[in-house]
């Protein structure tokens, strides 16, 4: 089996996910997305440090549960404490979050509270919206407008460092990806390690590219935007519309469309690592958010979230916001994620054939540790079975995957 000797062969042969927690481990690496592709870092750094907080390498399920947790190893879902169904008491916050509001009002509290002095998350940048960046929350306002899922490539951990510079304690959002890298950050550096408050995560399915993020733009206004005035992906409302507007042709123009629409076409563009990603849940945070699609969204129910606690420090931060009164838990209730989540079931599975078919094909493969992926694929009907191995044969070469996807600059 091809492992990955460093970050520059990460991000030449398909293994980013473009979280950034290479630029924080060495100060000479910064993240750039020069093909449409991805976030990339730009440089090789001190191949040795960069790589061993690198996700897109190695994951490693075994220093996930401390001695003293009561949490559970789930062989699909990591580490499980509890899980509930609920949603931000305040109805603004509810509203205009994806799901349920959940993580704006977890980070609020932490900030209000005095928990922490900072949430690190992302946003749409204010002078392109199409592009999405990190950013250090020091007020609530900032929390808020943040607010909304971003079906875009990001790298919150590019902004860590600048981050711990301003503040001594940190709130920090990230997809599954990031939250590992962040926990590899956090075995490795004190200072890192003592300044994470808390660490949040969501459900993510993959990061649709830029390239197909401005395609699926230019469809529905008409033509390329100059510029782009506003992007959403969703919320107001559960689970919201897509919405963008801009000057086509020097004419206003907008467009919306269902999230099923937007997300239907978006989600082809995935980076390739999102396909054999073993971490859909956000295993490596302390509470992971996903929707709570066990309910079927009927244009009336304001959306709530399924909440995953998975460690002692997150199931008493969520007491404690719950106390406040600022987040409200409907039903505890273990059997939701797989209610909630069943598609991504068969996503694991299909990580068993998909990195077989990389292995007979020569290509570098990541190392993942403690997730059983046979079991699961086993399970897969014929057609899916088949599929996960001849279908990665195929989009080998479809994709070019043998081919270095980017030359590092
Ligand atoms: C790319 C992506 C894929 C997802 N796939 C699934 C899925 O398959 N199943 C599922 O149940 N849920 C998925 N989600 C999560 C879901 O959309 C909600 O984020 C989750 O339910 C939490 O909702 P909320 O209302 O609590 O979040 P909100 O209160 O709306 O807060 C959202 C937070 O996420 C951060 N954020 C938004 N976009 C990004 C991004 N691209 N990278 C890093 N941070 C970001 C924001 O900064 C904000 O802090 C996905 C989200 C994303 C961004
Ligand atoms: S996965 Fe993250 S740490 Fe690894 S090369 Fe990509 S951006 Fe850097
Ligand atoms: S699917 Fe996995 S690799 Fe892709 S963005 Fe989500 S957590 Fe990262």
């Amino acid at each position: 089996m091809k492992k990955f000797a460093s970050i520059s062969e990460v991000a030449d042969y398909h293994g980013c996910t473009g979280c950034g927690a290479c630029s924080y481990a060495d100060s000479s690496v910064s993240m750039k997305d020069d093909h449409g592709n991805g976030l990339r870092p730009t440089s090789e750094g001190s191949s040795s440090s960069a790589l061993a907080v690198c996700p897109g390498a190695e994951l490693d399920r075994s220093s996930l549960i401390a001695s003293d947790s009561d949490a559970e190893m789930d062989p699909m879902w990591g580490p499980v404490l509890a899980v509930y169904e609920g949603y931000a008491s305040d109805n603004s916050v509810r509203s205009n979050g994806s799901s349920g509001g959940m993580i704006t009002a977890l980070s609020r509290y932490a900030l209000e509270s005095g928990a922490v002095e900072g949430v690190l998350h992302t946003v749409g940048s204010p002078a392109d919206p199409s592009v999405t960046t990190p950013k250090l929350s020091r007020s609530t306002e900032e929390v808020l407008a943040a607010s909304g899922s971003r079906y875009a490539v990001s790298s919150p951990l590019s902004g860590l460092a600048a981050a711990l510079d301003q503040v001594d304690s940190l709130l920090f959002v990230g997809k599954p990806c990031d939250a590992a890298g962040l926990h590899k950050i956090s075995q490795q550096d004190e200072i890192a390690r003592n300044s994470i408050g808390l660490s949040l995560s969501f459900f993510c399915a993959g990061t649709p590219s830029t390239s197909g993020n401005k395609q699926y733009i230019e469809n529905q206004l008409g033509g390329k935007p100059e510029p782009l005035h506003s992007l959403k992906y969703r919320g107001e409302g559960w689970p919201g519309l897509w919405e963008a507007s801009g000057t086509v042709s020097g004419k206003q123009a907008s467009a919306t469309a269902t999230y099923a629409e937007s997300w239907g076409k978006l989600q082809a563009s995935r980076q390739w690592r999102c396909y054999i990603c073993p971490d859909h849940s956000g295993e490596y945070a302390d509470i992971a958010l996903g929707d709570a699609w066990y309910k079927t969204p009927d244009g009336v129910n304001p959306g709530s979230s399924l909440i995953v606690v998975r460690t002692e420090r997150g199931k008493r931060f969520l007491e404690s916001a719950v106390s406040a009164g600022v987040v409200t838990l409907v039903k505890e209730d273990r059997t939701l994620i797989d209610q909630c989540q069943s598609y991504l079931v068969d996503s694991r599975g299909e990580l068993w054939g998909r990195l077989l078919a990389m292995k007979v094909a020569m290509l570098r493969t990541p190392v993942f540790k403690g997730y059983p992926t046979f079991r699961f694929w086993i399970k897969l009907n014929a057609k899916r079975k088949v599929g996960s191995v001849l279908g990665t044969l195929k989009r080998v070469f479809r994709k070019k995957l043998y081919a270095n996807e980017v030359r590092l600059k």
